[in-house]
Formats: C-alpha cells, sequence, structure tokens
C-alpha cells in the first residue's frame, strides 16, 4: 500500500490511472474474498482500540475520506467500515456548512466531529472542501484559502501529537466512469436522492478540481498525515485498499490485550463459589 502514497511533488494526477489496481494482483473475486478476512482483522484491531482506551491508554485513528461525487466515499462506508463495531466508529459527513457553521473558523465544526478515544473516526469529506470547493467556487478570497494550507498542516499536527493516528485517502475515478455512476443516480428511481444537480455543475468544474487536488497532495501530504491516492473506476479495487491501509494504521500502533486490572484468580474462585 505504500505504493498509494502522495509524495509532493511527486505526485500527478494527470498522469493517474483511475482504473489501475496499484499493490493488488488478483480478480475482483479474490478481492471481495480477501476483504472479508481482512474486515475481520479490522474489527479485531478497533477491539483492542477500544479495550486500550477503557484501560487508560485512549488514543483514535481518524480517516479522512475525500472525493467528488460517486467516487465511492459512501461505499467505503458500508463495505469496509461496516465491517468493524458500528459502536467502535463515529462517522461525520460535511455538507454545505450551516448558518452557524459559517459564523465560525472553518475548523470550528472539525474539531466537535473528531473521534472519540477507542474509535475510529471517518470523515465522508472533510476540512479539505474548505481548500478544493472553496477554492474552485470562489467562497472566499485567495489569501484565505491560500493560509489554510498551513492551517490545516499544523492542526493535524498537533492531532497526530496527542495520538492520533491519522490516514488521508483522495479517492479518483474518470470522467467517463462518473457519468456512467451519476447516470445510474438519474434512471433508478430508488438512487434519485443520491443525486444533485451541483453534481454536474462540479464536473464541468473537473479541470480547476483537479488542480486543487494537486495543490492539495502537494502541500498536505505531512509525515505525520499522509495522503494516500486511491484509483476508484473498480470499487472493488478501492475497498481493500482502504482497509488494508486502515489496518496498517492501526497495526503501526501496537496494540495488545490491555492485561486485567484486578485479580483474575481471585475473582474465577469468587465466580465459581457465587
Ligand atoms: P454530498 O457529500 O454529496 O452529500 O455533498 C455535500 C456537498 O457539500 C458537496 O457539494 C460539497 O462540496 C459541499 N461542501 C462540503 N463542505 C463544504 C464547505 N466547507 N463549503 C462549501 N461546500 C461544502
Ligand atoms: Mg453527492
Amino acid at each position: 500500500m505504500h505504493a498509494l502514497r502522495a509524495i509532493p511533488g511527486a505526485c500527478s494526477l494527470a498522469d493517474l490511472d483511475t482504473a489501475g489496481t496499484p499493490g493488488f494482483v488478483g480478480s475482483k473475486s479474490d478481492a471481495l474474498r480477501l476483504l472479508q478476512a481482512r474486515g475481520k482483522h479490522l474489527h479485531t484491531l478497533q477491539e483492542k482500540l477500544y479495550a486500550n482506551a477503557v484501560s487508560g491508554n485512549g488514543r483514535s485513528v481518524l480517516l479522512v475520506l475525500q472525493g467528488m461525487d460517486a467516487a465511492g466515499k459512501g461505499g467505503i462506508i458500508r463495505h469496509v467500515l461496516g465491517m468493524v463495531n458500528p459502536e467502535g466508529i463515529d462517522h461525520a459527513p460535511f455538507g454545505v456548512p450551516s448558518s452557524e457553521e459559517r459564523l465560525h473558523h472553518f475548523l470550528w465544526r472539525v474539531h466537535k466531529a473528531l473521534p472519540r478515544l477507542g474509535h475510529i473516526g471517518v470523515f465522508d469529506r472533510s476540512h479539505y472542501e474548505d481548500v478544493l470547493v472553496a477554492r474552485v467556487r470562489k467562497l472566499v478570497p485567495e489569501a484565505v484559502w491560500q493560509g489554510r494550507y498551513h492551517e490545516i498542516n499544523e492542526f493535524e499536527r498537533q492531532l497526530a501529537g496527542q495520538g492520533m493516528v491519522i490516514v488521508k485517502v483522495a479517492m479518483f475515478i474518470s470522467l467517463q466512469e462518473q457519468k456512467q455512476r451519476l447516470l445510474q443516480r438519474l434512471r433508478d428511481p430508488h438512487k434519485n436522492w443520491k443525486y444533485s444537480p451541483r453534481d454536474v455543475d462540479d464536473r464541468l468544474q473537473w479541470p480547476h478540481y483537479r488542480d486543487a487536488y494537486q495543490a492539495l497532495l502537494d502541500r498536505t501530504s505531512t509525515e505525520v498525515a499522509p495522503w494516500y491516492v486511491i484509483p476508484c473506476d473498480h470499487k472493488w479495487y478501492s475497498r481493500i485498499a482502504v482497509a488494508e491501509l486502515l489496518i496498517a494504521a492501526l497495526e503501526t500502533m501496537d496494540l495488545t490485550w490491555p492485561p486485567a486490572q484486578y485479580d483474575l484468580q481471585k475473582e474465577i474462585t469468587r465466580l465459581q463459589r457465587s
């Protein structure tokens, strides 16, 4: 999965093969089988994360999902995070800021949505919208969005310093694939609700979004909070790729089962006699 890491200045979105499957050799059915097995491992790792938090060694993981409409963010949440105990997930979607949120600094709503200790937080979109849509749609002056890259790096550095492990995933599909997925949403009455006329507005701005995503990868992929670029034309690939990234993140934490904080033998005896 190291192949997916965005090295600032060395990752060109213009050259990205969105149908690629870097680091994975195998078929779709291989990937689906692997995902089931890896899901069990992910489940256990999250349980250890929680057990440690309950025992006083509290840390958390934050998964940031960024991508254009229909890139598959919802599918990652259902199929990857869905394999973990739902109690262990803190899900936070970021839509158009409310009138209250607009009265605050852009990181205000992000602070409030950070995962609890022992949990895996998942941001469905994130503070990065404030250097993507805000930049492309000119929602704030350039001097404001320019300053945000540094603010975001500082913010994430602080979170990492507090023990949070941050995994940032940028999801890309081809314009052709996006058209097919959006058409499905329009043609299937059960999917109409997923579509928004904004989706086509954003699609028409893709060259500008691509520049904004490129800047984000070049300026905010840091040692403590790296970006990973995921080709997403194949949903089965993006799901196994994100599962592996989460597993790798949790494994860096060297989690062990916390020992009992009571006299184990005495409790067994007490229980048997009760
Ligand atoms: P969806 O994720 O499809 O429900 O759409 C959420 C919409 O909210 C997208 O069009 C985002 O671009 C938009 N959005 C999210 N964050 C912001 C923000 N900070 N400023 C403006 N629009 C945003
Ligand atoms: Mg949408």
